[in-house]
């Protein structure tokens, strides 16, 4: 399924097999349908202001495939003998690939690749179709037996969340909020209750959503739809004995949610913005020095720390909660179900 031209829906083309070059290749059974591929579908993010960031100006070259949450089988090594990978072993494919060689690819933050940005499924063919090219094994992370729908979401919803996580700095007993409970919210909620010792407390504007959330081990949820942004902190805080929250994950991203979260904030509390909802922000500034506040913002994760989260996932401490499995061709249909906020956790496509 490729992007043609922004604006326009998926095509489904008949292409080459991808050359195995001096790279391995996948045979994909399972790709994510993220948010990110909706940005990328429509061609641009809101910075807010009227500005928006285009894809074009990022220097991603039309046609693509998009898909970075990849799942399959190793099919062909290539010339690689430097590995402990072999042919027909289940992976999941770390996509956030940048130039390898620049400060931060050096420090093993490629992610956030300062020269060159390479990702699968952005700047590179990526996993909504059957094959796809990966540069090199040490991008690919054995799956330890769980089963494709489940790994592919590791690569970006649950690695982002990770990532985010360990930003928090939480401690026993401190309070976590999560803003928005999608496929990123729900796989933090297990993650936080299981690995933090944090108290966790989860908004959304949508019920169903919510009640995913208690089954899932939240320990409490709040409804935010309709309700004054003074009226929900105040709730928050009346049931955290009047302190606020010491870390806020938001999910979303917008206007409305990252100036709730800021304003939900204990001492010392950090908001980590990771949803890309788009828009912009005022905040108080004497607040940022009074409070010893902190906003950071996240943005997926490592290599290393994907090859961690598969671990806690093959060891069940994590499980992606995955809704809907699609074929290939309903990339489109997938992609309206999630820009409409239909779809819970994670939908996924198996070529
Ligand atoms: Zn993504
Ligand atoms: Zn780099």
């Amino acid at each position: 399924m490729r992007l043609e031209s922004y604006g326009a829906p998926l095509s489904l083309e008949e292409i080459d097999r991808p050359e195995t070059g001096d790279g391995v290749l996948v045979r994909v059974e399972a790709a994510g349908v993220c948010h990110t591929d909706l940005h990328i579908v429509s061609g641009s993010y809101d910075l807010g202001e009227g500005n928006l960031l285009k894809m074009s100006d990022r220097g991603i070259l039309l046609p693509i495939t998009p898909g970075h949450e990849i799942a399959g089988t190793l099919v062909d090594l290539g010339g690689h003998v430097d590995t402990s990978l072999k042919e027909g072993d289940r992976v999941v494919v770390y996509p956030w690939l940048g130039c390898g060689e620049c400060r931060k690819c050096a420090a093993g933050f490629e992610n956030l690749c300062e020269a060159k940005p390479a990702s699968l499924g952005i700047f590179n063919d990526g996993g909504y179709a059957e094959y796809v090219r990966v540069p090199h094994p040490r991008y690919l992370v054995p799956t330890g037996g769980i089963g494709p729908s489940q790994a592919a979401p590791l690569a970006c919803s649950g690695l982002t969340t990770f990532s985010a996580l360990q930003k928090c700095g939480l401690h026993e007993g401190d309070l976590l909020v999560i803003l928005g409970a999608g496929g990123l919210g729900t796989t933090a909620i297990q993650l936080a209750k299981k690995t933090t010792g944090a108290r966790v407390m989860v908004l959304d504007v949508n019920p169903s959503k919510l009640r995913l959330a208690s089954e899932l081990g939240a320990d409490q949820t709040i409804e935010t739809s309709g309700r004054e942004k003074t009226d929900v902190v105040s709730e928050i805080k009346r049931s955290n004995r009047g302190r606020g929250a010491d870390a806020v994950l938001d999910f979303v991203g917008n206007p409305s949610t990252s100036t709730m979260g800021f304003e939900m904030l204990t001492k010392q509390g950090r908001l980590v913005i990771v949803g890309l909802f788009g828009g912009s922000a005022p905040f108080s500034l004497p607040l940022f020095p009074l409070r010893g506040a902190s906003v950071l913002g996240s943005f997926t994760g490592t290599l290393a720390e994907l090859s961690e989260l598969v671990r806690l996932a093959a060891a069940g401490t994590v499980r992606p909660v995955v809704s809907a499995e699609h074929p290939l061709e309903d990339a489109n249909l997938v992609l309206q179900k999630l820009g409409s906020g239909e779809v819970m956790g994670r939908a996924v496509l198996r070529p």
